[in-house]
């Protein structure tokens, strides 16, 4: 098959951690990679931007990310709905250039989708859309927030309009049905993968020692984007009551943005309660050098308000690290609550506090948990979740053709 992924918002390429590079571009590239390896050919069409200097970049053994461009390079996410038709138009004048003819379209978050339903139709090929986050649950979740004013109309048509939805877990499922509608016979629940290749437990002395981080120290753990749906806040505060473990320090790992106010935010209120000492802000980490970080910690935290997976919980334990985290969105369908991790109904300070402490305190637990992560993350295989997504491409287009040829 030949198969065209757009990725219109952010390039899969872009440095992770930061403003949206995040567990959506590790997605494509690995269903990309994945997708080439087991002989499909993909085109990744993305954005120029300030960085992409060659045009192309090659992904696995014939497929590629392509560079288009389409207004300055430097526009604000907010602006891009505008350039959607010039998008667009680019990719097409590149694949008559290329003269290249493509089966099917996988288009990721909603402003791809337009360039997805846009494409689609003018090359009467079919559409699969991954929304990713949607609007209205990241709303539910966050009563502010700038998203544009006409996304979730737009997510609503997309769902009418493509030929298939695929989610990454089934309580993306249960969101669309709330909240948009009945999409169900067309949604399939593809899973995530962890690439095993980066991801795996190494020695905590050692990987403490290379961090230069104190070997004796409890050592938490938060990775991601510094964007107040991750809720690191709540990590801030619970830190400030953990006091019967002995030195526990913070980690923070992502987000180099001095001019974010959430960073801004999250700095002063590691100094009004006087956690300057235990808290180590990292910035944005490379990919390939995370693994060393999950294993030098004693536990990953993520508080989130929303999270539609929370690929760095797969990480975590794929490194053998427990994990305790809000029950929201994606989430459940990777921590087991007392198993791999702890789940936290609400966001609580405190009820975060009380988990980190009981796994920082019992050595067993921690070894069980530890193993039981290990487990759960090597279940989960990018080979799996690509090869699924290939039958589905497939099938849609066999049902696709079908539907043309009545
Ligand atoms: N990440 C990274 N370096 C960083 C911070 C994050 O490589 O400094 C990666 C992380 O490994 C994960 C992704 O960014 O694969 C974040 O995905 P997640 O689903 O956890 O969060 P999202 O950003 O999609 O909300």
């Amino acid at each position: 098959m030949k198969i065209g992924l757009v990725s219109f918002h952010t390039c899969p390429m872009a440095d992770l951690g930061e403003k949206d590079a995040g567990g959506m571009n590790v997605y494509l590239l690995n269903l990309a990679a994945k997708l080439d390896s087991i002989g499909h050919t993909v085109y990744v069409f993305t954005r120029s931007h300030k960085h992409s200097e060659d045009s192309d970049m090659s992904v696995g053994t014939r497929s590629k990310l392509v560079h288009i461009s389409a207004g300055p390079t430097e526009s604000p996410k907010n602006e891009l709905i505008n350039l959607v038709f010039e998008f667009s138009r680019n990719i097409q004048i590149y694949t008559e250039n290329e003269n290249l003819y493509l089966d099917i379209l996988h288009s990721h978050y909603w402003l791809s989708g337009l360039v997805g339903d846009l494409l689609s139709e003018s090359w009467g090929i079919p559409h699969v859309i991954t929304f990713h986050t949607l609007a209205k649950t990241k709303l539910r979740a966050l009563t502010f927030g700038d998203e544009h004013t006409s996304r979730s109309a737009s997510e609503y048509r997309l769902m009418c309009r493509s030929d298939k939805i695929l989610v990454l877990t089934q309580k993306e499922v249960q969101d669309i049905d709330q909240l948009y509608g009945s999409f169900s016979n067309k949604i399939s629940v593809v899973p995530p993968g962890v690439d095993l290749e980066i991801f795996y437990q190494s020695d905590k002395k050692a990987s403490r020692y290379q961090l230069n981080i104190p070997g004796q120290n409890n050592v938490v753990l938060f990775v991601g984007r510094i964007d107040p749906i991750k809720g690191l806040d709540v990590l801030v505060k619970a830190l400030a009551m953990i006091s019967s473990v002995g030195v526990t320090t913070l980690y923070i790992v992502g987000g180099n943005e001095e001019s974010n106010e959430y960073y801004q935010f999250i700095k002063s209120l590691v100094v009004e309660l006087g956690l300057d000492d235990k808290v180590v802000f990292t910035g944005a980490i490379a990919h390939a050098s995370l693994a060393t970080y999950y294993s030098a910690a004693d536990v990953l935290v993520l508080p989130s308000h929303y999270e539609s997976l929370g690929f760095v919980v797969i990480e975590a334990m794929a490194c053998g690290t427990p994990v305790v985290a809000s029950r929201v969105g994606g989430i459940p369908s990777i921590v087991e609550h007392g198993s791999t991790g702890y789940l936290i109904p609400w966001r609580c300070p405190e009820a975060f506090a009380t988990q980190i402490e009981v796994l920082l305190k019992n050595k067993d637990l921690h070894t069980f948990m530890s193993k039981e992560a290990i487990k759960k993350a090597y279940s989960l295989s990018w080979d799996a979740s690509s090869e699924k997504a290939a039958n589905l491409y497939s099938e849609v287009i066999s049902g696709w053709t079908n539907t043309q040829a009545i």
